[in-house]
């Protein structure tokens, strides 16, 4: 660990302490070139969550699928692809806020649709289509006319 002060690579740790839950570590540590102390923070970084499907099977989470499964819900609509990008990257941030170690595939698609709920109507309704697959044409409807009613108040 580089010394904040001096920024010479060579300390020693002085005290260890792990939090009451077991998910931090605390190290305080002194600089041997420079003498001053500081600390540092160590946690637990779990791997990406599985993702439950539909049909109860389970797959590791794939952003390129999110990304696909976007880029051709917005295909000749004016949606930017910075846009989409951005979408993909608010999803990862948010599975790794959760820190759960299974999500449902229909949860990451509401998560994607609440986004893109205000990008683009049209988009919104070929990715539902896709990701909350519903029952019938009422239920789509349902659902469309509600957007439509959120959008015109
Ligand atoms: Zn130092």
């Amino acid at each position: 660990m580089k010394c904040p002060f001096c920024f010479n690579d060579d300390d020693k740790v002085v005290d260890s302490r792990v939090s009451k839950d077991g998910r931090l570590t605390r190290r305080k540590r002194q600089c041997n070139v420079c003498g001053k102390r500081f600390s540092t923070l160590e946690t637990i970084i779990v791997s990406s969550p599985l993702i439950i499907k539909k049909d109860g099977r389970r797959e590791s989470f794939d952003r390129q699928k999110i990304l696909s499964g976007l880029i051709k819900a917005c295909e000749k609509r004016p949606v930017p692809y910075q846009s989409i990008e951005e979408i993909v990257q608010s999803v990862e941030r948010w599975i790794d806020e959760t820190n759960l170690k299974e999500i449902k595939s229909e949860d990451i698609g509401k998560f994607v649709l609440n986004k893109l709920k205000s990008l683009d109507a049209i988009s919104y309704v070929r990715f539902a289509s896709v990701y909350l697959s519903f029952k019938d044409i009422n239920e789509l409807y349902e659902n469309v006319s509600e957007l439509i009613k959120k959008q015109s108040s």
